[in-house]
Formats: C-alpha cells, sequence, structure tokens
C-alpha cells in the first residue's frame, strides 16, 4: 500500500482535505510508493496563516539565539544524512553518493546561515551632523515561501530555508509533488532542533498551490527554481502582487573545449557533468568543440565510455546512473533524441532501448550522445533534462563565445584550456552567472551566491549566500539624536543638512 503523504503545517502533521492527490515513484521500480496531497487555496491559507502568528515571536528571537537552532539542525542533519540521501534515491532515482552529495551541499547553506548574527549586523555612523548619528539594520520581511523543483528536493529547499529562518522570517515550503518526503524529514530535524512551531510548514501540492502562494497578500517574499516557463510566470504573478521575487529557471549549460585542452581531463569531466544524475541538473548538456579536430579526438573517447555507463537502480553499489524520474519526462527525453535525429544531427550512442535486467518497468535511459549538431536545432536550443549531450562544432574561440551568448539560458558555462588568456578572456566577456575555468559545473559554495543571466533567473538577486541575506531582509537607517544635542535649537524648516 502506497504511504499517504501529510502537510506539515504549525507544527502537526495534518491530512491533504481538498481530495486531490498525486502518485510518487519509486523510478527503479516504476511502482508508485506514496500519495501526495494536493493542497487547495485554503490549506494553503492555512500553512500562511500558521507562518504569520509565528512571525510575530521568531522576528523578536536574537540572532544568536535563531543562530543555535541552526547549529542543532546542522548536527541532526549530520546524524541523519544517510537516511536522508535514502529517501531521494528512492524518490527521485539518482545514485546514493548523488543523494549524499546533494545533502552535503544543502549542510553547507545551514553551516553558513549559523553565521547569521555577524551577518546581520548594519552600518553606523557617527555625528553625521552635529550630535547626530546613523545606523543600519537588516529586518526580516516577514512570511516566505519557496517553491523547489523536483532534482533536489533535500539541497535546493536548503538553499533557501536555512537563510530565510536565520535572518528571522517564516517559512512555507511548497516542495516537488515529485518527491515530497525529503522535505516531510527535514520538517521533523527542524522540530527536534527546537525551532518554535509555525516557523517552517510544508504544503504539498501543484500548480494550484504555487497560485495560491503566489496570490496570497500575507506573504512577503518568494524564492523559487524550476523551469523557465514556470520561473517567469512565479516572477511576473507574484510580483503583480507586490511580493520580492527570485525564480530562478532552466539551463543549457556549455562547456568549451579549446584545442590546448587536456582532452584526457576535459572528456572525464564531460562524462561526470554530462551523464551524472541522469542529467537531471546542473549538468553539462553542450559541448563546444573548437575545431574538427578536437570534436573527433572528444567523440573517439567519449563515445565507447557513454556506451560503457552502468546504468541502474541508485541502490546499487557501483551504479553510475539511475532512472529518469518519471515515465512521462522518459517519454518527453526519449522525443527529443527521436527529434534530434530528424533534424540531422548525427547520433553517435543511442540510449533509448537500454534496459536494465530485473527492473524492466523503471524509468531507464541510456546515454545519449549527439555530434555535428546546429545552433537552429531544437535539441540545442531546449533544455532536455536528461542523458543526452549535444556536440557543436565552430572554427574559433570568437564564434564559441558568440555561441554561448547567443542562447537564451545563462545560468553556467566552462572552458576547457591551458591557456590562462583565453580562460580569462572567456570569464570576462561571457553572458553567464557561473562560470568554470577547467571545472565543468562551477556550482558556487554556500559563501558565494548561486544565479543565472538571462531567461535563466528572474529577479535581482541570486539564491544563497550574502545575496541571500539581502534578499531575505530589508535595509532600515535609523537617524538619531538625543535631547540634549537639539537643546536650544528651536524649530527648522529647511531640509536637514550639515552647514559650514
Ligand atoms: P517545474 O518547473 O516543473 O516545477 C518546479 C516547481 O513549480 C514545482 O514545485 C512544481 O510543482 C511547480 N510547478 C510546476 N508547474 C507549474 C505551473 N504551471 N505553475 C506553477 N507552478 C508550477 O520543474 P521540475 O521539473 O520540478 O524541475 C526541473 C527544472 O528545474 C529544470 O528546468 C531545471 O533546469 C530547473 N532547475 C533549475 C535550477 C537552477 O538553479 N536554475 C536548479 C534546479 C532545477
Amino acid at each position: 500500500m502506497p504511504t499517504q503523504l501529510k502537510h506539515y503545517i504549525g507544527g502537526q502533521s495534518i491530512e491533504g482535505y481538498s481530495g486531490r492527490t498525486g502518485d510518487v515513484f519509486n523510478p527503479a521500480t516504476g511502482n508508485v510508493t506514496a500519495q501526495v496531497p494536493f493542497a487547495s487555496r485554503e490549506e494553503v491559507d492555512r500553512a500562511v496563516v500558521a507562518a504569520r502568528d509565528a512571525f510575530q515571536s521568531w522576528s523578536q528571537v536574537p540572532a544568536v539565539r535563531r543562530a543555535r537552532v541552526m547549529f542543532s539542525f546542522l548536527r541532526l542533519l549530520e546524524r541523519d544524512l544517510k537516511k536522508i540521501a535514502a529517501v531521494i534515491t528512492a524518490e527521485h532515482g539518482k545514485t546514493i553518493p548523488d543523494a549524499e552529495g546533494e545533502v552535503q551541499r544543502g549542510i553547507e547553506v545551514v553551516e553558513f546561515a549559523c553565521g547569521i548574527p555577524a551577518m546581520l549586523k548594519g552600518e553606523f555612523s557617527d555625528n553625521v551632523g552635529a550630535g547626530i548619528d546613523t545606523h543600519s539594520l537588516r529586518q526580516p520581511l516577514g512570511v516566505v515561501a519557496g517553491i523547489t523543483p523536483f532534482n533536489f528536493p533535500a539541497m535546493v529547499p536548503m538553499w533557501m530555508f536555512p537563510i530565510a529562518i536565520a535572518c528571522g522570517n517564516t517559512f512555507v515550503l511548497k516542495p516537488s509533488e515529485r518527491d515530497p518526503s525529503a522535505s516531510m524529514i527535514l520538517a521533523e530535524l527542524l522540530r527536534e532542533a527546537g525551532l518554535p512551531t509555525g516557523v517552517f510548514n510544508v504544503v504539498h501540492g501543484d500548480k494550484d498551490a504555487v497560485e495560491a502562494i503566489l496570490a496570497h497578500r500575507e506573504v512577503a517574499a518568494i524564492s523559487s527554481v524550476g523551469s523557465t516557463a514556470v520561473a517567469e510566470h512565479i516572477f511576473k504573478t507574484a510580483s503583480a502582487h507586490g511580493k520580492r521575487v527570485q525564480a530562478l529557471g532552466g539551463a543549457k549549460n556549455h562547456m568549451v573545449v579549446m584545442p590546448d585542452a587536456d582532452i584526457t581531463d576535459a572528456v572525464d569531466a564531460m562524462i561526470g557533468a554530462a551523464y551524472g544524475a541522469a542529467g537531471e541538473r546542473m549538468a553539462v548538456s553542450v559541448v563546444v568543440a573548437v575545431g574538427d579536430a578536437v570534436a573527433d579526438a572528444i567523440v573517439e573517447r567519449l563515445s565507447p565510455r557513454v556506451r560503457a555507463l552502468k546504468i541502474g537502480p541508485g541502490t546499487q553499489a557501483g551504479v553510475e546512473m539511475g532512472p529518469l524520474v518519471t515515465a512521462q519526462h522518459q517519454a518527453r527525453v526519449r522525443g527529443y533524441i527521436d527529434l534530434g535525429v530528424d533534424e540531422g544531427a548525427k547520433l553517435v550512442v543511442d540510449g533509448r532501448e537500454v534496459r536494465v535486467p530485473g527492473h524492466e518497468r523503471g524509468f531507464f535511459m541510456g546515454g545519449t550522445l549527439f555530434d555535428r549538431v546546429q545552433s537552429s536545432m531544437r535539441i540545442y536550443k531546449e533544455e532536455i533534462f536528461g542523458p543526452v549531450l549535444a556536440i557543436v562544432r565552430v572554427p574559433s574561440f570568437e564564434a564559441a563565445v558568440d555561441l554561448v551568448d547567443k542562447h537564451e539560458y545563462g545560468n553556467g558555462a566552462a572552458i576547457f584550456t591551458r591557456d590562462g588568456g583565453a580562460a580569462r578572456e572567456f570569464a570576462l566577456r561571457v553572458k553567464i552567472g557561473m562560470v568554470g575555468v577547467n571545472v565543468p559545473i562551477p556550482v558556487p559554495m554556500a559563501f558565494h551566491a548561486f544565479g543565472g543571466w538571462k531567461r535563466s533567473l528572474f529577479g535581482d538577486r541570486n539564491i544563497y549566500g550574502t545575496e541571500g541575506v539581502q534578499f531575505y531582509t530589508r535595509l532600515k537607517t535609523v537617524t538619531s539624536r538625543w535631547p540634549q544635542a537639539r537643546a536650544g535649537e528651536g524649530a527648522q524648516f529647511d531640509f536637514p543638512r550639515n552647514r559650514g
């Protein structure tokens, strides 16, 4: 019998009552393992009201004590890392070591949030005018909501709520309906860490729940991560409702390989970056080979390795690539491979017919490699989000930069080269938010910040790091003068300024 999942509202597990639910699968077996409730507007309202009521007191808790809750949460995450990873693998399909890596990257944001008192320090200027001092402080916004995608069910929520909560906000998380269970463990651990009731809430659901969050007058800000169409919709709708929004969207990450690159290193980097997590992450999905000799060398060395990828359930030791998240997504990725063939790209390795013995109903797909992909093709332009790598051949560095810049997405791009000058120029010139130099997936650490350019991010602030602190707080500047400093000055009608 599938488990019936519940919302987590005001410190309690609450059964869904909208009458709408969704199936959660184990992608390695194809079995339905759980049913997730889809929240109605009323259920979303209940979570937001719980968060609003909790805000009054949580925002008054000294930052040092809020940080202590984060320190406790950190210890519990370390204790339960393997348990969380197992739940991720069971619903998402990625391998256990990959799931553990995801939790670890989330933990790093919690470590960052433990230092919140130092980050909330304001500025102070004494004697800005005679006897007048000015100081600034950052105050929390109120109820903030997170809307998160399926591909990192623990890490992406943890990009958001540790910083939001440490800043004094309260939080409503709407996790992906495909793999919602990890968020329930996070809720339990926060409770165990001593977080007061109502500060963190989870409402499950689909787009109806999202619409209710976007329109709710008590929600002050939204952080969302998902596909570009959804990100743009969230940005426009929430902005129109007067909310602060950061909405991260899709990607098509390019890896430029220069003629002087170490091809062995580049191919090692490519195989993991393109096919790890079955491409359902910030993957390298386009290799830009500068010159035919580079492209030929890559195809020669990469194709046998793509054919040899160890594909199987994420729980099995030694497996390199697990299944895709759902049968629907598997069909979509397969459709793109069919399309690439129709569009005239050269299919070097075809992953469509891969079967995993004993797991015939799982949503598996083999690694796929296309060569001679053109920038006019849909398999180049659109995000596939599967284990499909496209090689585009260009004649020069200039043409490579031009290609990267013209793509509508601007999340990540990498250059592989031994030439420091070329690397520097690439990093400075490309219209991309996160750049790697001989690093294929340039995901910044928690004390930096994550965000793309162009249609990969809607809003002004990147996620986590000090950008996160600024997003989840607003600045207040106080100018003060004590009575004795005003003595005998009388009324003043002109605009205050320093005279003389
Ligand atoms: P998705 O856009 O389908 O869903 C994201 C969230 O939005 C989910 O919580 C979902 O319930 C909700 N949602 C879905 N359709 C909606 C709609 N029509 N209206 C309102 N809300 C809706 O994304 P996904 O398939 O879960 O995740 C994969 C996508 O996320 C990929 O495009 C990937 O590039 C992107 N992603 C981006 C980053 C990044 O950092 N930029 C990181 C992870 C994933």
